[in-house]
């Protein structure tokens, strides 16, 4: 449920209504926007008469959510929510890239692209630490290293590092990460999202292979229902009966989920197309949807790289789609 309030209603008759509410038991989230003030209504409402709630006079409306997701529901949130990372905005107008290797596999080549993509103009540095893998027998990741070699290069080029989380168990292992990606894989760990909860870290979330964009937010709603509210969105392709590609880019995803919700919508165009031809060609799209950021796999050889070398670019060809990147961005009004 969520109350709107009229405009600059008096503290003290807010308190009194929030004391009002209290006794319903449900979790109430204040939004102060800039003209008006919403209480938003989580758990069990239903003992909650909506007319004895309009009827106080610092109501301006009250509406029923029927949708399950609720805190990342753009109704309790009116707002774009902006997920700021030591000074880099990613949300409402603010635009980046995410790009680095799939896997992080030596120090010179983890320091060496991160380099490379800054200077191309990349704000983050990606690279998987702990890999999942379709096969055991696949290289693994560098695990705890991978972590602290990352670190090296962030150290080396100042961009703060996205990596992803597979177990609980490895949580005490990012103290030290910017952004923690819940990869598609684990999109519905609930046991780890719900730990994620109560971090106080942004986490980039992927959508699952077969999941839909509703299980998507749920998701990002547990990670809310813990305390943690900086959560952005990712589209990373699902799969279907199509075979020339990887994934199946869902583009439908992103102005759909930015329409629903206030988080920032983030598109994986190299994990969705599986080959590298197509980056350019789905990045500038998902911008034209109203992406807030890209991530995108760049390798110094990607042909002998230790995972997803198919789809992963040179920094030279990363730099000139940068190029392209940066029209359609300023093209679409964003910063930067
Ligand atoms: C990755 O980002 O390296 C990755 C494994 O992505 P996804 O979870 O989308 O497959
Ligand atoms: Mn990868």
């Amino acid at each position: 449920m969520i109350v709107i309030l009229k405009q600059d209603p008096p503290q003290k008759k807010i308190d009194e209504l929030l004391h009002w509410l209290e006794d319903f038991h449900v979790n109430i989230n204040i939004v102060k926007g800039a003209h008006t003030t919403i209480l938003g209504l989580v758990g069990d409402t239903s003992k909650i008469d909506i007319e004895s709630v309009q009827a106080k006079d610092i109501v301006e409306s009250v509406q029923r959510v029927q949708e399950p997701y609720k805190n990342v529901n753009r109704k309790f949130h009116p707002d774009d929510t902006i997920i700021d990372v030591h000074g880099e905005k990613i949300g409402e107008g603010h635009f980046k890239v995410i790009a680095g290797p799939c896997s992080v596999e030596t120090e010179a080549q983890i320091c060496q692209v991160a380099k490379a993509v800054k200077a191309s103009g990349a704000k983050f540095l990606r690279g998987g630490a702990f890999k999942p893998r379709t096969s055991p027998y696949a290289f693994q990741g560098l695990r705890a290293e991978g972590i602290e070699l990352l670190s090296e290069a962030r150290k080396e080029t100042g961009l703060p590092i996205v990596t992803e989380i597979m177990s609980l168990a490895h949580l005490d292992l990012f103290n030290d990460v910017d952004v923690i990606q819940v990869g598609a894989r684990n999109m519905q760990n609930f046991e780890l999202l719900k730990e994620l909860g109560h971090c106080d870290k942004p986490i980039l979330l992927k959508r699952g292979l077969a999941n839909t964009i509703e299980e998507l937010l749920m998701s990002a709603e547990y990670i809310f229902a813990g305390g943690n509210n900086k959560v952005m969105l990712c589209e990373r392709g699902v799969r279907t009966f199509e075979t020339m590609t990887r994934n199946t880019l869902d583009i439908s995803a992103v102005p759909i989920l930015k329409k629903v919700s206030h988080l920032p919508v983030i598109v994986d165009p190299s994990h969705a197309a599986g080959r590298t031809d197509l980056v350019k060609p789905l990045s500038l799209a998902s911008i034209a949807a109203g992406a807030d950021a890209l991530i995108i796999e760049v390798h110094n050889d990607p042909k002998n790289a230790l995972s997803d070398g198919a789809q992963s670019l040179t920094p030279e060809a990363f730099d000139t789609i940068m190029g392209d990147i940066k029209s359609m961005a300023s093209y679409m009004g964003k910063q930067l």
